[in-house]
């Protein structure tokens, strides 16, 4: 099997400015990721798994991903039908993967660095709960890695205040902060995102579709490094799933920060009142319409993806049986579909040594890699003494 991964160059901007929304989009709005919907000015900027299914086609270990999360909370099922599964996926045919535990992001809207600990061993239980291998996959902090945080320093002059001000995520997460004012690590941190993805050159970055801004800003420091020095950055782009935007219980983007989830680590009581709690229409005729019933839609895409179906065909199933059957259907659904899942996670959730060994052993290889680009960094900037 083989990942072709063709990026064509597109021209330097002469002022980039991001779109107003990720792809046609705001991080809240519809399920679907559609191509037609990609910044004109940017065709290449992602994937859609369909586009990824047609350019599989023999070996994929030529492919570097890389994506993470941040240890503000347990992962939930935004994260892995918008991104993890993708990375296992990608894992499993044989690509290069770095996982993430983006721990200095915590502070970009925290005041407290108190439960990062625990929340970054959460996040390992859960990757390995989802069958990502540790052997096969690089797993680690970027705070324990050194070089890749000093990546930052350049990048950051390759960007306008102006620009990072503009981005929609940004601004939606500073708006869910509930905070007075917008802390500089909050404005940059697109960049440090950028240091992060292209210190390993990653080709593909699976991602939901907040993120569509942040890749952006990370296609152009790269595309302006290239230029202004000379070619040592891969240009990435976002490998974008067939749920981008899962919806939690209030009808807005599931978030950690939002208390809006269902919890991969959830027991099946949980899932169930949580499921229960979501917000719905009154329309008894259950169907799928991601523009005009967007909380409907985005529980029979979860009940269809948990159950490998299309999501027209399950409310289909439901017909006339309105939210309560359609709360069932998902319900009985996601249980059954995270019950392996959860068991993995429970096998080595208080494993304390063995979590934290994996991101000692994955920071040691980001390591090598990172000095490894800092140096060319260095040597295309003229600052190899
Ligand atoms: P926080 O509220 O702390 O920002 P979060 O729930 O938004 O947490 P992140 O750690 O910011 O999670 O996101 C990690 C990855 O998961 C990113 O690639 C993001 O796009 C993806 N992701 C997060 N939430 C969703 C969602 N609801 N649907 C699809 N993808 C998601
Ligand atoms: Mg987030």
């Amino acid at each position: 099997m083989s990942i072709t991964v063709d990026v064509p160059t597109p021209d330097l901007p002469q002022a980039t400015s991001f779109p107003d929304t990720a792809g046609g989009t705001t991080p809240d709005g519809s399920q679907t990721a559609d191509p037609a919907s990609r910044p004109a000015s940017d065709p290449a900027a992602f994937l859609t798994e369909a586009e990824l299914d047609a350019q599989l086609v023999g070996d994929a270990r030529r492919i570097r991903v890389l994506t993470g999360d941040r240890p503000t909370g347990p992962l939930h099922l935004g994260h892995y039908l918008g991104s993890l599964r993708n990375r296992v996926r990608l894992q499993d045919v044989g690509a290069d993967i770095f996982v993430l535990v983006a721990d200095y992001q915590v502070v970009t809207d925290r005041d407290s660095g108190a439960e990062i600990g625990g929340h970054a061993l959460g996040l390992v239980a859960d990757y390995l709960a989802c069958g990502v291998d540790p052997a096969r996959s690089t797993v680690f902090a970027h705070s324990a890695v050194p070089a890749l945080n000093q990546l930052m320093l350049p990048l950051l002059s390759l960007i306008s205040v102006a620009e990072l001000e503009r981005n929609p995520t940004t601004k939606a997460e500073a708006a869910t902060s509930g905070r007075p004012a917008v802390s500089a690590l909050m404005l940059t941190y697109p960049v440090h995102q950028a240091a992060d993805i292209l210190f390993c050159h990653a080709d593909l970055v699976p991602v939901g579709r907040d993120q569509l801004p942040h890749l952006e800003v990370t296609r152009t420091v790269a595309r302006r490094f290239n230029t202004r020095y000379r070619p040592v950055f891969t240009e990435p782009r976002a490998l974008i799933s067939d749920a981008p935007s899962v919806l939690g219980t209030d009808g807005t983007k599931m978030s950690k920060s939002r208390g809006n989830t269902i919890e991969l680590r959830a027991s099946p009581d949980e899932t169930a009142a949580v499921i229960k709690s979501f917000k719905t229409d009154t329309d008894r005729r259950i169907s799928y319409d991601p523009a005009n019933r967007p909380e409907v839609s985005n529980l029979l895409l979860i009940t269809a993806l948990c159950r490998d179906e299309d999501p027209r065909a399950v409310a289909e199933q439901i017909g006339d049986g309105g939210a309560a059957m359609l709360k069932r259907h998902a319900t009985e659904a996601v249980n059954e579909h995270l019950r392996p899942l959860r068991a993995r996670r429970a096998e080595v959730a208080g494993e304390r040594a063995l979590l934290s060994g994996i991101l000692r052993r994955g920071a040691e290889r980001a390591t090598v890699e990172a000095e490894a680009t800092l140096e060319r960094v260095r040597e295309a900037m003229g600052m190899a003494y």
